[in-house]
């Protein structure tokens, strides 16, 4: 076998607030590069949103199943986020990067840390709107959440601001076109680095306008 078809492909995650275009960058990503990556399915027991299909947006579970799923070792990270259990399965991951494909895990940063510990290659990207306004508004606007989990969602992403800093890049996903030549860009870069200070300042930022937007105070 010659040395390409030897090489392990790369492990990337992805994470970011919700609402700030995950989906969207990940759709993208997959139909401009094709054959480059290969998108993990998790498992969730979030109810499915109208337009999400079983298998292919997620794999659809029931509490039950997925606690049976982490006592046999299927999962590489599981997490809960408000409310509900997501995890990676393992043998999806390993199967494609076995054959040589680039691995994205669209995960939350609790799962992040996990996989990071297992898999020091890793590179981790964070995505991020510009400012907490157009994340809440994005998030408002796909109408797939009820006004008390948006809330929690916003919640969330005041606690997800402390994390960003352990990611090795942050893409800020304003035009959708230029963020997927952005996120490819730097999942092809050999070294990992570290974001700018006017990224980190940015999320600085969008941790006190959302602090002052859902009324928390230190
Ligand atoms: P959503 O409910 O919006 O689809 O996802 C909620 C959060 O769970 C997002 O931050 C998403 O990245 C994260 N997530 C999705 N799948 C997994 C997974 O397998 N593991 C972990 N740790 N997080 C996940």
């Amino acid at each position: 076998m010659s040395d390409e078809r030897n090489r392990r492909g790369k492990l990337i995650v992805v994470s970011g607030f919700s609402g700030a275009g995950k989906g969207s960058l990940m759709k993208e990503l997959l139909k401009n590069y094709p054959g480059q990556y290969a998108l993990s399915v998790s498992v969730t027991t979030r109810a499915p949103r109208e337009t999400e299909i079983d298998g292919i947006s997620y794999h659809f579970k029931t509490q039950e199943e997925f606690d049976r799923l982490v006592e046999e070792g299927y999962f590489i990270e599981y997490a809960g986020y408000t409310g509900n259990c997501y995890g990676t399965p393992r043998p999806f991951v390993e199967e494609n990067l076995d054959a040589g494909r680039n691995v994205i895990l669209e995960i939350e940063r609790a799962g992040a840390m996990i996989v990071r510990e297992k898999y020091p290659d890793v590179k981790m990207i964070f995505i991020t709107t510009e400012n907490a306004e157009i994340l809440e508004k994005r998030l408002r606007d796909r109408k797939t959440e009820t006004e008390e989990k948006i809330l929690k969602r916003l919640r969330t992403a005041v606690t997800e601001c402390d994390y960003v800093k352990e990611y090795h890049a942050v893409i800020v996903n304003d035009v959708l076109e230029e963020s997927v030549i952005c996120l490819h860009n730097t999942i092809m870069e050999e070294e990992n680095g570290r974001p700018s200070e006017e990224d980190l300042k940015r999320i600085d930022r969008i941790r006190e306008e959302l602090k002052i937007r859902l009324g928390i105070q230190d």
